[in-house]
């Protein structure tokens, strides 16, 4: 019975199995199997049993879902509060601004300069 020794792990080539994976029947080097809750498994199968297990009692889906919409109503306000003091601002600038005389005025100042 050499069949074992020469069995190698499904993700290491170079390295001699040491385990066989009862979920998915792989066989893996000490590296690449895990023992999780009295079972052996290889680190794949483990990640799976793990997401499975915590699927139901994990809130992190949730808590980020939330996370993103307060930073999208965060970012809504921040915006808003920016046009808002634009819009502000617009409103105390001098009338002259408005009319365009203080840019006419400007650039008719410069013309002259420029005749003369
Ligand atoms: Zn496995
Ligand atoms: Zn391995």
């Amino acid at each position: 019975m050499s069949s074992f020794a020469t069995r190698k792990c499904v993700r290491h080539v170079e390295r001699e199995a040491v385990a066989r994976c009862p979920s998915c029947g792989g066989d893996f080097c000490r590296e690449c199997i895990v023992e999780h809750n009295g079972r052996v498994l290889c680190a794949t199968c483990l990640a799976k049993s793990v997401a499975g297990a915590g699927a139901a009692q994990d809130a992190t889906p949730w808590r980020r879902k939330g996370g993103d919409a307060a930073v999208t109503a965060a970012c809504v306000l921040l915006l808003w509060i920016a046009f808002y003091g634009f819009g502000q601002f617009l409103k105390a600038l001098p009338p002259d601004l408005h009319e365009g005389t203080v840019w006419r005025k400007a650039v008719e100042g410069a013309g002259n300069g420029e005749d003369r």
